[in-house]
């Protein structure tokens, strides 16, 4: 049954919002009005063999749909090509095997010496501080991780704090998941006390989307346990068009800048949705005017379901060059990959 409307988050709070995402491809294609792509209409001058609905239903059971009315707002009703809509939208495209891409693209199964932490660069370590994320990013390289194995409870996080504590290269702490924002405050207010604790410490990386997918995250005590302590913060947030900067995303940036923590952006070149020029200098230009600074454009991890969205090193390599000469350089991102053994992100220009 369909009661819902695409206007109805207004005064629910974010962990409402994140329980009543969209799970049901059947609700998502009617409340974007996309019921009616059935089989054997056209759609950009191809014939469509398989209705949207068994597409979404079939891909669905391979990576769950899930996304957040407050993204699904942002969508255009209608459009099949939509930039944020086919990143969240299961397609067959999905289910068609392609050379080189595998479940594991980065082989981070086996840097992980402790349940919850990946430690792979020096001088910092990875925390999956959460599972789970607000919105499933159909390109993710993490469609296939074994999350369940991951899921630390307190004992796990003694391991992983004992781990950092012995080990005095450690400098900075990266929170990642999942989304280490579908974690409570509380979690993180106490993970963040014990960290802080440890003298060799100095900085606190937080990787999340959420602050895209649901701006109302942002709250009072997140910036609590964010600034209260010592440690030097940043925030990397991750967005890949400028469509999905709204003014709701706006204001919730604009705390984080006021509470003085550094916010960075990250993106992924996705074939379709922002491979071009025009639309990574748009992207850059409003990241800026929210106080953020674009850090990375990531190529794609070779994850098994999403070749489609590939753009080749060689066009990718055109796009930044275009980009360089368009824009100063403080708002070009940069071009990196990442490897299976490598001692950092492998840069690509
Ligand atoms: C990306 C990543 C980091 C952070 O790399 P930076 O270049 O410092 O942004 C750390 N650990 C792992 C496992 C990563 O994938
Ligand atoms: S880890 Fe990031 S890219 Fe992957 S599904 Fe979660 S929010 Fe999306």
């Amino acid at each position: 049954m369909i009661t819902r409307s695409v206007a109805s988050v207004d005064s629910l709070t974010w962990q409402e919002q994140l329980a009543g995402s969209i799970r049901d491809p059947k609700e998502l294609l009617h409340l974007l009005e996309l019921d009616s792509f059935k089989a054997g209409t056209f759609e950009s001058g191809a014939l469509l063999k398989e209705s949207l609905l068994d597409q979404a239903l079939a891909a669905n059971q391979d990576f769950p749909l899930r996304v957040p009315m407050a993204y699904l707002q942002r969508i255009k009703k209608g459009d099949i090509n939509d930039p944020l809509l086919l990143q969240i939208l299961p397609l067959k495209e999905e289910l068609s095997g392609a050379p080189g891409y595998t479940a594991d693209p980065l082989s981070e199964q086996t840097a992980n010496p402790i349940p919850g932490l990946i430690h792979k660069y020096h001088g910092r370590v990875l925390l999956i501080v959460s599972p789970n994320c607000a919105i499933n990013c159909r390109y993710c390289f993490r469609r296939h991780f074994p999350y369940q194995d991951n899921k630390p409870g307190r004992n796990e996080w003694l391991q992983a704090l004992d781990y950092i504590a012995g080990d005095d290269s450690i400098t900075e702490v990266i929170y990642s998941g999942g989304d280490p924002l579908a974690a409570s405050d509380k979690q993180l207010l106490w993970l963040t006390e014990e960290i802080v604790q440890i003298k060799h410490v100095k900085r606190l990386r937080v990787h999340t989307r959420l602050p895209i997918v649901i701006p109302d995250r942002i709250t009072d005590h997140c910036l609590h346990w964010l600034t209260s302590t010592d440690l030097l913060t940043s925030l990397v947030i991750h967005s890949n068009h400028p469509n999905e900067l709204d003014s709701h995303v706006g204001s919730a940036l604009k705390k984080l800048a006021n509470a003085g923590v550094t916010l960075l952006n990250q993106t992924v070149l996705l074939s379709g949705i922002n491979d071009s020029v025009e639309t990574l200098q748009a992207l850059s230009e409003k990241l800026f005017q929210m106080g953020v600074l674009p850090y990375y454009i990531h190529q794609l991890d070779k994850v098994k379901g999403a070749a489609h969205f590939e753009v080749t090193d060689q066009r990718a390599k055109q796009l930044i060059t275009k980009l360089t000469a368009q824009l100063p350089g403080y708002l070009v991102p940069k071009l990196v990959r990442e490897m299976p053994d490598h001692p950092n992100k492998v840069p690509l220009l």
